[in-house]
């Protein structure tokens, strides 16, 4: 088993219950859409998953380890294993498209690295690898303020399995980008993860989408789990 969320819930400050008692099990080569709509807590899952926020109750098992509780130190080496791929990209704007894919195995660092130049030839290879995969090697040397929503997400990709996750968790990644666009996004996503065999989650709010790309559906309301189970069996309501 890769993860294992065990009755998990989370309060926010403000006094708003995002997650109410949600559990399940992922195995490694899953492909799981959450589906929901706006406000049903699919956001903070992930978060909560990648220890950018602390859960309210309930435990959560990263590779059969409780990540709860866990040092500042552990937390970096956990995350480190799980990629994140956002709805607005989160790229370093100002910098070319192989700086941010470097980025990513890299870390904060390669801020100052990109600005520099600093990263070994061989991290530049395999950078070129990941661009080549979601076919973007010819805007390499491109700002990321140049590209259009669509680019820069395939950007995003490369940059999240530069990092070589074993899970990775894609927060709407489609959102903001039209009907078109989003499916060649889900397609070259789809590829790369069953290609590297990495396990992925993706919270999505179109139902066609996700039952088109996953093995598997988990749909919220209102921060509660309300189906679970493969694509054939999700009903419309
Ligand atoms: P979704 O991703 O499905 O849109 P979210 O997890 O973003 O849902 O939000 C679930 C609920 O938690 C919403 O009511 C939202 O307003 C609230 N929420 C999300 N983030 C925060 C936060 N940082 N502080 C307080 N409330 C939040
Ligand atoms: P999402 O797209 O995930 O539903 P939003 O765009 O609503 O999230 O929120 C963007 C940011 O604002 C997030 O960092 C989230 O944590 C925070 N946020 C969302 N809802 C609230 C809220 N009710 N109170 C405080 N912060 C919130």
């Amino acid at each position: 088993m890769l993860l294992s969320v065990k009755n998990i819930s989370k309060e926010y400050n403000n006094g708003i219950t995002a997650l109410k008692n949600v559990s399940f099990d992922v195995e490694k080569g899953e492909f799981i859409s959450i589906i929901g709509p706006s406000g049903s807590g699919k956001s903070t899952l992930l978060r909560s998953i990648n220890k950018m926020i602390d859960i309210s109750q309930g435990s959560i098992l990263f590779e059969n380890r409780n990540i709860e509780n866990l040092k500042k130190r552990e937390i970096e080496l956990v995350r480190r294993e799980i990629g994140m791929i956002f709805q607005n990209y989160n790229l370093v704007e100002r910098l070319t498209v192989i700086e941010n894919v470097l980025h990513g195995r890299l870390g904060y660092k390669s801020i100052f690295a990109g600005i520099l130049g600093i990263y070994s030839e061989e991290e530049k290879k395999e950078a070129f690898t990941f661009l080549e995969k979601v076919n973007m090697t010819k805007y390499a040397y491109q700002k990321c303020n140049e590209l259009s929503g669509g680019q820069k997400q395939r950007v995003g990709i490369a940059r999240a399995i530069m990092q070589k996750p074993k899970l990775l968790l894609c927060d709407e990644p489609i959102a903001s980008l039209d009907p078109k666009t989003s499916e060649n996004i889900m397609d070259y996503l789809k590829k790369i993860v069953t290609e590297l065999k990495i396990t992925c989650i993706v919270n999505l709010h179109q139902v066609d989408i996700a039952k088109k790309y996953s093995n598997r559906i988990i749909a919220l309301n209102k921060g509660e789990k309300i189906f679970d189970d493969k694509p054939e069996y999700l009903t419309n309501d």
